[in-house]
């Protein structure tokens, strides 16, 4: 059912307390992006730290959400651990479903439970459990117990965290069903400091779809584009590893921490070898017929002389790119076991392992030992990097603790900045050039998905740095409208602004219809301001120098035009912040 305000559950963890506001803003703010950015102007605070118990944890979902296909994601916003300023984390699986016929536009949760605990909201409840036996368990075997205790299967969305996410890592993601992640900067240490091992979303009520026949067309056209045209065959065929062979080609893969953008052992882990070796099937999220997610399989002898176990575990490009070519671990089964540890722990698969990779370089130029690193690390040796990733998670010991506040951290205090691979936070996959620097490293989520740089460098050769910045400006405001929906950005081929606008019109929405151009600008511009008042600073990023040093297809990267691009971009996210 349409309506012209936000339906927001507030919870009070500190007294299990919730409370549904209508809050207006509908036709400004729109859903997603925009309504978490508004959350956080009335629910955060500006001046105090991430881990202060009354900073909120924001969910929100968008004004097509559950009405058309792809329109599955949900916004996670929060100030993160990593940075200390406000960020947003987006991730699909049931979650976005499940707040939509729980009847909410948002989950905004607040204070600290005095207890480890699990969340349950629903349509017609809210509950506070004590899971305390909880606390210290993986996210596998958290799994299984919250689906023992919880009704709802196949309604009910299950997020959680590991122990990374306990101890307040920089580098927690929140597991969202299993195979989807709020994965970057920390949204899961955020859950941890509210001593929140879980949160369940019981989508357990129902809501109308739009009368008329011109809804129902509109869908059928939608559902048709998506699963009728080769439009989105790249997703659900090889899914997005179809990258890995590509980007090692045109040496543009980030390859043995970066010192390489191209290796002929990339062959064993390109989307390819995974499909024939590994691939069991492919899922999706909730409200998508694509099904992008592609599941492999891990097999491990845990008794002599022939007792295995196996278990089912997904992959797309970045973790491939993270746990393989920036490791050269280069066979895609022990690929798929350093993702299955970092599953475990709840770590984020990108930032865990970009970051080991700078430990494995630092450790074999003598910067750090085996005091700190408690085993020998070595490119390639999937073994150790299963031991290391689950170091990371627990925080074994006062190396490990500070690497899971990020790279950076570590390496001001060790040594090695310069080999850092940190865009912002942990680099994406992608070594196309000096446009994707810039965008990863000072875009809003520090994401490859912020703006398409990396597609930008490829198919221009010029150094226009206007021309540069304006494109990353305006494919970021189109993304900002895509994720105010809240659409997964796969699809941004698919809802251009003509079709959005039919959506929007055929539920009921028809001022948002009519404004989007200035809307995604205000969300833009609102999003921006938040963050700019939570202490980013775009003018005093800086590119490790790793990064100017590599060698893609298009030649040596021109600092001159990776330092004109950060200023001139800079000096547009200021404008916009204002
Ligand atoms: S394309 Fe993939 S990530 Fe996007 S909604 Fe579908 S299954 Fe989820």
């Amino acid at each position: 059912m349409i309506r012209d305000h936000f339906r927001v559950l507030v919870v009070e963890l500190s007294t299990a307390r919730g409370t549904i506001v209508s809050l207006e803003g509908r036709d400004k703010e729109v859903g997603g992006s925009g309504l978490a950015a508004l959350l956080f102007n009335n629910y955060g605070k500006f001046d105090k730290p991430w881990n202060d118990p009354s900073q909120p944890l924001i969910f929100t979902i968008g004004p097509l959400t559950g009405y058309f296909p792809l329109m599955s994601k949900t916004v996670c916003a929060f100030k993160s651990p990593y940075h200390d300023q406000y960020t947003e984390s987006h991730a699909g699986g049931r979650s976005a479903l499940s707040l939509r016929f729980a009847d909410l536009d948002a989950l905004v949760i607040t204070g600290r439970a005095s207890k480890p605990s699990l969340l349950s909201v629903g349509s017609r409840h809210i509950e506070l459990k004590d899971v305390h036996y909880m606390w210290g368990t993986d996210v596998q075997a958290s799994g299984k117990m919250i689906r023992g205790l919880t009704g709802g299967s196949g309604h009910r969305s299950i997020l959680r965290i590991g122990q990374a996410g306990e101890n307040g890592s920089s580098m927690a993601c929140i597991n969202v069903d299993t195979y989807r992640h709020f994965g970057r900067l920390g949204g899961g240490g955020v859950m941890g400091s509210k001593n929140l091992k879980a949160i369940v979303i019981q989508g357990d009520g129902t809501f109308d779809l739009p009368e008329g026949k011109e809804y129902s067309r509109l869908f059928q056209e939608v559902y048709n584009k998506l699963t009728t045209t080769d439009m989105m065959d790249k997703y659900h065929n090889l899914g997005t590893p179809i990258n890995v062979a590509v980007l090692n080609k045109i040496k543009a893969l980030p390859c043995r921490n970066l010192q390489q953008t191209s290796d002929p052992a990339i062959e064993g882990i390109t989307g390819e070898k995974f499909a024939e070796d590994t691939l069991l099937r492919n899922t999706a999220c909730s409200g998508c017929p694509v099904g992008c997610i592609h599941v492999g399989f891990v097999r491990e002898k845990f008794m002599e002389p022939n007792q295995y176990l196996y278990r089912q575990v997904s992959y797309d490009h970045e973790p491939v790119f993270a746990a393989g070519s920036m490791l050269m671990v280069t066979n895609a089964f022990n690929v798929l076991s350093i993702i299955d540890m970092c599953e475990k722990m709840g770590l984020d698969i990108m930032s865990a392992c970009v970051a080991l990779a700078w430990a494995t370089e630092a450790f074999e130029k003598g910067i750090i030992t085996e005091k700190e690193t408690l085993l020998p690390l070595t490119f390639g040796d999937a073994k150790g990097y299963k031991e290391a990733t689950r170091h990371l998670g627990i925080g074994s010991n006062e190396f490990y603790q500070l690497l899971a506040q990020g790279t950076l951290k570590a390496a001001a205090h060790y040594g090695g900045e310069e080999f850092a691979c940190v865009l912002g936070q942990e680099m994406a996959g992608y070594a196309t050039g000096e446009v994707f620097y810039i965008s990863e490293a000072l875009g809003f989520r520090h994401s490859h998905l912020d703006s398409g740089g990396y597609s930008y460098d490829q198919k221009h050769e010029d150094k226009d740095v206007k021309k540069a910045v304006d494109f990353m400006v305006d494919d970021e405001q189109g993304r900002v409208l895509l994720t105010s929906m809240v659409s997964c950005l796969f699809a941004r081929e698919a809802y251009k602004n003509e079709l959005l606008a039919d959506c929007l019109k055929s539920v009921g929405y028809t001022t948002i219809a009519e404004n989007m151009d200035d809307l995604s600008h205000h969300i833009q511009k609102l999003r921006w301001k938040t963050r700019l008042a939570t202490g980013f600073n775009p003018q005093t990023v800086t590119i490790p120098k790793r990064f100017t040093e590599i060698t893609t297809w298009k030649g040596t990267i021109d600092i001159d035009y990776l330092t004109a691009l950060k200023d001139a971009y800079a000096k547009r996210i200021v404008t916009m912040g204002k």
